[in-house]
């Protein structure tokens, strides 16, 4: 059989395909990239050309392509059991992961609901919260409080909890109403000003929030410490401790979505540690595989169990499912995974990662058009801006971005700005030449869409 070409495959793909989060028509000039295999933290299409996964392929990736240890889990699996229904049958790759994310997790959360991908997750959380006071004789509390610029999915529940106008707004007359209370995003803050500061002042608007509402409130959704979709937007973990705290005084649920900072992101375990907080609902998805096979998690406490508790005539049961509920094979990934940090010292590791990381970008503060570079431990961000000191952002329109995107492809490294946010947000497994590799890139990125 001759060998595949990159040209064939992407002529093929583009008659037949329709890629998530992408205008089809942006591929009459922008090469398709076909990939034949993964290692570590490289990608190589048909050709043998290589690219740096900068991105973690869209944040999923923990340890690496091919990983030698996640391959062998799920090959075993494979040969004992692909797949079995999940209402009234079990298997142990599903207790053993419920049993080990009820040890990670901040203690309390000891239950756990599969589902099989993150927007999933936030569905059954918001669902399970509103259930949950629906069962405890408060039915009129079924509202939702979200953050300005939050991101929970694209499915039509997690839609309307986020705030990410790109995504948002086209679907707004299918999506119900929620409260929005603006982001504590430290980008806002004055020169001079701390982060810390900062966060903590903007709690007083969720404050005021729960005060007007909380009666009609049933949970506040949050992504802790980082907005990764709504352009890598940063925050003081002071601002969870004080939420947790409200939300307790106002009788309403906290619902964290660590699907994109959980398993190590952001420096710790879960971001929610850095707060020393414990949310009543936590949505855990993406790294949980290793970026290996959809599953997602929502874990919660014994109380909202209970209240779910019941004969099954009084119809309080919760009964959600998803066809995948708790693959087998997703669970031998996640199981791999989870091994993986109980074995070897992934956090401390990711410590000396972050402090390169760190050194690396810090001269980009100092470029003429970025407005601000900003670090939560393996995710550090680098925001264009036309004014570096009054932050005025570049027309989006201008797509430079994409101009960072191209270059980034050409020399091999595959980084894929939000808006005018360049990021990092590269697997574990990374090595410090990798890293200085993929800021110089980022670099020589940023300096040709922003050279006019
Ligand atoms: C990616 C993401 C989701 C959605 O997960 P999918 O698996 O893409 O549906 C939800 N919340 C956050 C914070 C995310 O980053």
């Amino acid at each position: 059989m001759p060998s595949l070409r990159n040209s064939d495959l992407a002529r093929r793909d583009l008659q037949v395909v329709w890629h998530p989060c992408t205008q089809m028509r942006d591929h009459e000039t922008l090469p398709m990239i076909p990939i034949r295999n993964g290692q570590g933290v490289w990608l190589e299409d048909y050709e043998g050309k290589r690219y740096l996964d900068a991105i973690s392929s869209w944040w999923v990736n923990l340890f690496g392509h091919a990983n030698p240890r996640i391959n062998a889990r799920i090959r075993e699996q494979l040969e004992q059991l692909e797949h079995v229904i999940f209402a009234g049958f079990t298997h142990q790759p599903a207790i053993e992961v419920a049993e080990r994310l009820r040890v990670l997790t901040p203690s309390g959360l000891s239950r756990c609901f599969f589902a099989d991908n993150g927007s999933a997750a936030v569905e059954v959380a918001v669902k399970m919260s509103f259930h949950y006071w629906r069962n405890m004789g408060q039915p009129q509390k079924q509202r939702f409080i979200t953050l300005g610029n939050s991101y929970h999915g694209e499915t039509l529940g997690a839609l309307a909890v986020g705030n990410v106008e790109l995504y948002k707004s086209i679907y707004q007359p299918l999506l119900m109403d929620v409260i929005t209370v603006p982001s504590p995003d430290c980008y806002g803050r004055e020169a001079g000003e701390t982060w810390e500061a900062y966060s903590r002042h903007r709690f007083t608007l969720m404050e005021e929030a729960l005060e007007r509402h909380a009666g009609e409130v049933a949970a506040v959704i949050v992504e802790p410490l980082v907005q990764c979709a709504g352009n890598m937007r940063m925050y003081h973990p002071v601002y969870l401790e004080l939420l947790r705290e409200a939300c307790d005084r106002h009788q309403v649920l906290l619902i964290a979505d660590e699907i994109a900072v959980g398993f190590g992101r952001t420096g710790t375990m879960f971001a929610c540690e850095q707060a020393g907080i414990r949310p009543d609902l936590m949505c855990l998805s993406k790294g949980l595989t290793g970026g290996y096979l959809p599953l997602s998690a929502v874990l919660t406490t014994e109380p909202i169990y209970q209240a779910f508790y019941d004969e099954y005539t009084r119809l309080n049961a919760f009964l959600h499912s998803h066809s995948y509920t708790g693959n087998p094979l997703a669970c031998a990934a996640a199981l791999a995974t989870l091994e993986i940090f109980a074995t070897e010292p992934v956090i401390e590791r990711n410590r000396t990662l972050a402090r390169t990381l760190s050194e690396l970008i810090a001269p980009l503060a100092d470029h003429p058009r970025v407005g601000e570079v900003r670090q939560h431990g393996m995710i550090a961000a680098v925001e264009m801006a036309r004014d570096k000191r009054s932050r005025e952002p570049f027309d989006w329109r201008e797509r430079r971005g994409l101009t960072v995107y191209r270059h980034a492809l050409e020399r091999g490294v595959l980084l894929r700005p939000v808006g005018n946010v360049v990021y990092f947000m590269p697997p574990y497994v990374v090595d410090e030449d990798q890293l200085r590799l993929m800021v110089e890139v980022a670099r020589e990125g940023i300096d040709k869409a922003t050279c006019d």
